[in-house]
């Protein structure tokens, strides 16, 4: 199965692509994580993505061509999920003559479907922990002490682009360029639309409702 997990961020792309990598056995490539492994390694690709990341605004669509052409070579290309990418035409367009190169297509398209309104409320309470990564929320999954990471005790963060003002930005740019995206695979292939209101376990339980049946066929 090769998948694509569209949705605004906010909308549990992350935690939804881990239960489906563990559930399905598939390799998980999120753009968004690469970029942040960049920077955290101070590559030259790291210093370019900064500023943009910052803001909330797309890194350029040949930056992420390049970085995310070069990550899907290295996963077994009998199963992925891309997390994050394609997140405009262009780079959807140019992921497909990638994956016709070698005869590959995109199976199906998760879109998470949410209102705004939900994520501005779900990314002004995310924490998460520089050291390891993991994702908290102030309100609705909280670290067992006040402040810290279960995991390492590191000191919880809230990551620059979760700011109010910067969620604000990346949900204007989620509309102008990456929603179009939706339509593009629904006149390419299939899409299955996903409710993502809910809590994350029902959301799951949704989306293994249709790989299910992907698979059967
Ligand atoms: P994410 O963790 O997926 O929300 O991504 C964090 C940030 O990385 C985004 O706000 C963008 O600045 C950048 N980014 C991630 N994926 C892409 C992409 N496919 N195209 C352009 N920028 C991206």
């Amino acid at each position: 199965m090769r998948l694509v997990l569209l949705g605004a961020p906010g909308a549990g792309k992350g935690t939804q692509c881990k239960n489906i990598v563990s559930q399905y056995g598939l390799g998980h490539l999120s753009s968004g994580d690469i970029l942040r492994q960049q920077r955290s390694q101070g590559t030259e690709l790291g210093k370019k993505a900064r500023s943009y990341m910052d803001s909330g605004a797309l890194v350029p669509d040949e930056i992420i061509i390049e970085m995310m052409t070069e990550a899907i070579e290295k996963v077994p290309a009998a199963g992925y999920i891309l997390d994050g990418f394609p997140r405009t035409v262009e780079q959807a367009v140019e992921l497909d003559k990638a994956l016709a190169c070698s005869g590959q297509e995109i199976d199906a398209v998760l879109n998470l479907k949410i209102e705004d309104a939900t994520v501005a409320k779900r990314m002004s309470g995310r924490r998460s922990c520089p050291q390891c990564g993991a994702v908290y929320h102030i309100e609705n999954l909280k670290p067992k002490v006040e402040g810290l990471c279960d995991n390492d005790g590191a000191e919880l963060v809230q990551r620059p682009d979760d700011k109010a003002e910067v969620v604000a930005n990346r949900l204007k740019i989620y509309h102008q360029q990456s929603e179009p995206l939706v339509d593009y695979y629904k006149n390419n292939g299939t899409v299955y639309d996903i409710d993502a209101e809910n809590d994350a376990d029902d959301v799951s339980a949704l989306i293994s409702e249709k790989l299910d049946s992907l698979v059967k066929t």
